[in-house]
């Protein structure tokens, strides 16, 4: 921790500063140079808030030097992590793109699920993707067949092989979630769930955490660092837009940058959700090879045998055969992807 001292700091102010930092075990290094004092603090920097220390009289500013991120953050692991999902489907690293797909919500209409779910497994997909515990923005809306709505998604799983991720919206629900769900996915709404995110750190299944609304990246990944200090290390980060101020083409703003910074500072997976990101159906293919293009791990879109007629986010929601046709592509890409990264990608592209 670095804090600068005003100009105008008086000695008194500077040995206060150092004695209260001294008292809970920091070394204190004094650079005194011709206009202010900065003092360097090698400690525990859990003993102390910055914040106050800031407002000491005479203290300009308190610079955090570490990154906060114990677990998360590069700096106590410097490989990827590659999560071993189930089936040896792993995700992370260099392995390729893992996708999840399925519709925003688990319906009544069993055979739709399936119908998604085969087209899901034959176009190249890897998990089914789909909500039994819906977080709805109004308590009017559809608000997911609960316990049903897993059992449904435990039948297509048995029909196609394909691993099943689903939501967990409440601590008192882990546990029936996760006697179904391969994955479970923490909602938007719910990414400063603490209590959530620390019960979650005792399931032994993978977690899917997605980005809040309006959450910094650094929010992002501290959350993430609650799941792992309770004691799971499986969490696959998901960006899904951001708020904006302009909702009128896109739902969300799709933070694409946010990959490569996580890469940077985080050594988890991290794929996109391109559907809750635009909330456009027509953008979901180009946000896609985006994503991919941008280093995400994996991808997770909605798609719906009707989406017109889907009890949420229908608008967002592919068709099987767009679908289809999407995977066609992206396979083309993934594959062109893997080849230049065996390949000097600069003189490639220079
Ligand atoms: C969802 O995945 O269907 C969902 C509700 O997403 P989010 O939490 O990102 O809004
Ligand atoms: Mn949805």
């Amino acid at each position: 921790m670095i804090i600068v001292m005003e100009p105008t700091a008086r000695e008194d102010q500077i040995q206060k500063v150092a004695k209260k930092l001294e008292t809970l075990d920091f070394k204190i290094v004094f650079n005194r140079g011709e206009v202010m004092t900065v003092l360097a603090a090698i400690g525990d920097k859990r003993l102390i808030d910055p914040a106050s220390l800031a407002s000491m009289e005479g203290v300009r500013e308190v610079k955090l030097i570490q990154e906060p991120f114990k677990l998360s953050g590069r700096e106590s692991k410097a490989d990827d992590t590659v999560i071993n999902l189930k089936n040896g489907i792993k995700i992370g690293g260099k392995n390729p793109p893992v996708i999840m797909a399925g519709p925003c919500s688990v319906e009544k209409d069993v055979e739709g699920l399936l119908k998604v779910a085969y087209t899901a497994k034959q176009a190249g997909a890897q998990v089914l993707r789909g909500g039994a515990f819906k977080p709805r923005t109004s308590p009017y809306d559809f608000q997911g067949m609960e316990e049903e709505g897993l059992k449904y998604l435990a039948l297509a799983r048995e029909k196609t092989g394909l691993l099943i991720a689903t939501e967990v919206m409440d601590t008192p629900e882990i546990d029936l979630v996760a006697s179904y769900a391969d994955i479970l996915q923490v909602g938007a709404r719910n990414m400063q769930n603490y209590k959530l995110l620390k019960a979650l750190g005792k399931v032994g299944k993978p977690v899917i955490l997605k980005r809040g609304p309006a959450a910094s990246i650094r929010e992002f990944l501290l959350a993430a660092e609650y799941i792992m200090y309770a004691g799971n290390p499986d969490i696959i980060l998901c960006e899904r837009g951001v708020k904006g101020f302009d909702s009128h083409y896109t739902r969300n703003i799709l933070d694409i940058a946010s990959i490569p910074v996580i890469k940077k500072y985080s050594h988890l997976p991290v794929i996109v959700d391109p559907s809750h990101a635009t909330g456009r159906r027509y953008l979901i293919e180009p946000m896609s090879r985006a994503a991919l293009a941008a280093g995400a791990h994996g991808l997770m879109i909605e798609v719906h045998h009707d989406p017109e007629n889907a009890s949420s986010d229908g608008a967002q929601s592919l068709t099987t055969d767009q679908f289809k046709a999407l995977m066609v592509q992206l396979n083309k890409l993934k594959k062109l992807l893997q080849e230049l990264s065996h390949s000097n990608i600069e003189a490639v592209l220079h």
